[in-house]
């Protein structure tokens, strides 16, 4: 298949309606998860409108004062108006604050069945990148990791809308998916790394690749085989000597057992006091609580369900100490794919985003989609 059949791929996998002619800024358009689950958004923008998001009518228009949207019923209750409409979308010259994040494009909120309201932010592909970067990375960074992260993540997304297109979002802002705080973040570095890179891809098979990414691997990657159980042939193991400086390299934590078994009710895993932890077949625990039972965790498990600020990564080993697991690792997240703190090393012994990605991507093409 030719580059013009890998953009063919794309654009027919999701069209947007009215969307034929071939503008980037139209027809890659990111659908962002900003907020799910609230029982309440804020919102306050410059002549904010809001509409009816099925027929289009205008419920309210040029409201300067901050608004209140709340689920009720069958429809979203928004201060000042009396429709009770099942979506609505936002929409200003200026940026829109929601609950104190300010945010540029459209913004569509629903309600997501028995979970409260879900704000889908869509702004364009390159808009979005350059807002990213400031929170996946520091627009302090050197330039060249800064534009290695503009293409991991362009391509990221790009993957993503391709397996949830019936879905409605593409990716959610946070370390689920890709960081995203916001125009706050935006700085001329940024805008100057996505610029430079405009429409650059990582390929597999003519197919946009998984690129994931990470902050830092300490000293090695990870394969996808091994923290995911899933073999993705571009996402191995490879040596990173260049991600010294990152203060998570190598960790150790402590974790009293009273706190895991707080942290475990808390997520409905378990109750009560944690009599035994066991050690499983490929690197599990089993946790054994004191009235029966048992729950079976990876460490990427245990690492959700405790937090990433207590636990960084998901490559560790533990031994149990008394009342607590003392747990020794390496890295920060889940170690597959570009290193962060690794692709900031590489750039600043002069090395470019080119090598950076062939590093972390290995057997991965570069091209450019538009
Ligand atoms: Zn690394």
């Amino acid at each position: 298949m030719s580059l013009a059949g890998v953009w063919l791929t794309l654009a027919a996998a999701a069209p947007l309606a009215g969307s034929a002619a071939a503008d980037p800024d139209v027809e890659y358009v990111v659908r962002l998860a900003v907020v799910r689950g609230a029982p309440e958004v804020r919102v306050r923008a410059e002549g904010l409108r809001v509409l009816d998001a099925d027929v289009r009518d205008v419920l309210l228009r040029g409201a300067d004062q901050e608004l209140s949207l709340r689920p009720e019923g069958e429809g979203i209750r928004v201060s000042g108006v009396r429709h009770r409409p099942a979506g609505v979308l936002l929409a200003s010259r200026g940026p829109i604050r929601v609950d104190g994040r300010s945010l540029v494009g459209e913004l569509e909120v629903s309600l997501e069945k028995g979970r409260g309201l879900l704000v889908v932010n869509r702004l364009p592909l390159e808009r979005y990148l350059e807002g990213l970067l400031g929170a996946e990375m520091s627009s302090s960074w050197p330039l060249e990791a800064l534009k290695a992260q503009a293409v991991a993540a362009r391509t990221y997304f790009l993957h993503r809308r391709l397996e949830r297109e019936a879905e409605p979002f593409d990716l959610s802002a946070t370390t689920l998916d890709q960081v995203y705080k916001g125009i706050g973040q935006e700085a001329a570095r940024t805008r100057q790394a996505v610029e430079a890179t405009r429409g650059e891809v990582l390929t597999w098979g003519n197919l946009p690749a998984e690129t994931l990414f990470h902050a830092c691997c300490g000293g090695r990657t990870r394969a996808a085989s091994a923290a995911f159980g899933q073999d993705v042939p571009y996402l191995r193991e490879v040596d990173d000597p260049d991600c010294q400086a990152c203060p998570q390299r190598v960790w150790s934590v402590s974790l009293p057992l009273e706190r895991l078994a707080e942290r475990l009710a808390a997520r409905g895993e378990l109750r009560g006091a944690i009599a035994e932890v066991r050690a499983a077949p490929g690197g599990e625990l089993v946790v054994v609580p004191a009235q029966g039972g048992r729950l079976q965790l990876s460490p990427r498990r245990l690492r959700q369900l405790v937090g990433a600020a207590t636990i960084p990564g998901d490559d560790f080993t533990w031994s149990r100490e008394g009342q607590a697991l003392e747990l020794r690792g390496r890295g920060r997240g889940h170690g597959v794919g570009l290193c962060q703190w690794g692709a900031r090393g590489m750039a600043e012994r002069g090395l470019g985003y080119r090598d950076i990605l062939a590093r972390f991507y290995p057997g991965l093409s570069l091209r450019s989609l538009f």
